[in-house]
């Protein structure tokens, strides 16, 4: 009852957060049954899961920017407006293959942000070679890392490491947001709630207070996703219908991998 009672309340992008501490208790509880059996293989192991738990607990709540009571309480009587665009009609504007290279072609300095669905399409090596392509047309290219993007903590920097990306040029949330004002374009690879303005702007979103990446600053934001379909918290993005904002609708590696032919016809 305690259990069921504790985690029903929760929802949304906290979810992660409460199963990742379930997972350190059942360390604590293991280590706990080491002593009372005097077995030392339970006692070392259980400490082992319950301490790692509640390392990753913490550096998703930071992620986050919230207290692990504000995540297991917080919900408890608030009343969630999830939709962020207050039911307002979004004006979705989207590019083709060569309109995308077209733009690429005159910006300087480009972001990458990658998301979950980068990962969920395998487009990491495909994203490192459109990102290859603009620095041999002399372009700055950086990539914005939010801690919570993807699945767990450190998942894009994994991806993207198994794809040979150098890890200067992956940037974390708050060295990259500065740069946005300055950046042409920000390409958005199947992230969705890490980019949502409304953590920002709108107090009733189940997101509101968790640091987000500042695309919008950038001149234009184009967003590779297959459909309008909300991300992980399951709330609209207000990203999508903003002046500066063009879809980009597909698979991100099929996109990525015509968007590649495109640049190296422009080159
Ligand atoms: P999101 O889950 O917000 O969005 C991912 C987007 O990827 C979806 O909107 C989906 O849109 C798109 N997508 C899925 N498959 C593909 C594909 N094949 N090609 C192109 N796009 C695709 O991801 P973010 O990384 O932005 O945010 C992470 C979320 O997960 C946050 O809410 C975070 O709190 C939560 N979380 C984070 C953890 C962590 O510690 N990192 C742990 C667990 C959850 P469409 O279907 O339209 O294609």
């Amino acid at each position: 009852i305690l259990g069921v009672g504790l985690t029903i309340p929760i929802g949304g992008a906290d979810m992660p957060v409460v199963i990742s501490l379930l997972n350190s208790y059942s360390g604590i509880a293991a280590a706990a049954t080491g002593f009372l059996i005097g077995n030392n293989a339970l006692i070392i192991s259980g400490s082992l899961v319950g301490a790692s738990g509640l390392i990753l607990t913490n550096i998703m709540c930071k992620g986050m920017n919230r207290s692990l009571a504000n995540v297991i309480f917080g919900a408890v009587g608030a009343e969630s407006d999830s939709g962020s665009t207050d039911g307002k009609e979004m004006n979705i504007k989207s590019y083709s293959t060569t309109e995308a290279a077209m733009i690429l072609d005159a910006a300087e300095k480009i972001i990458i942000v990658p998301g979950y669905g980068l990962a969920v399409a395998q487009a990491q090596h495909v994203a490192r070679e459109v990102a290859e392509s603009l620095e041999a047309m002399g372009k700055t290219v950086l990539y914005a890392i939010h801690p919570v993007a993807g699945r767990m903590p450190g998942h894009m920097n994994v991806l993207l490491a198994e794809a040979n990306v150098s890890y200067d040029v992956l940037k974390d949330l708050d060295e990259i947001n500065p740069e946005f004002e300055d950046c042409d374009v920000a390409l958005i690879l199947g992230a969705n709630d890490v980019v949502n303005p409304a953590a920002k702007s709108n107090p009733g979103s189940p997101i509101y207070g968790m640091p987000v990446l500042n695309v919008q600053e950038a001149g234009r934001t184009i967003v590779f996703k297959r459909s309008l379909k909300p991300g992980f918290a399951g709330i609209e993005n207000e990203l999508f219908g903003a002046e500066q904002n063009q879809m980009f609708f597909g698979d991100a590696k099929k996109s990525l991998q015509d968007l590649v032919r495109a640049l190296k016809e422009n080159e």
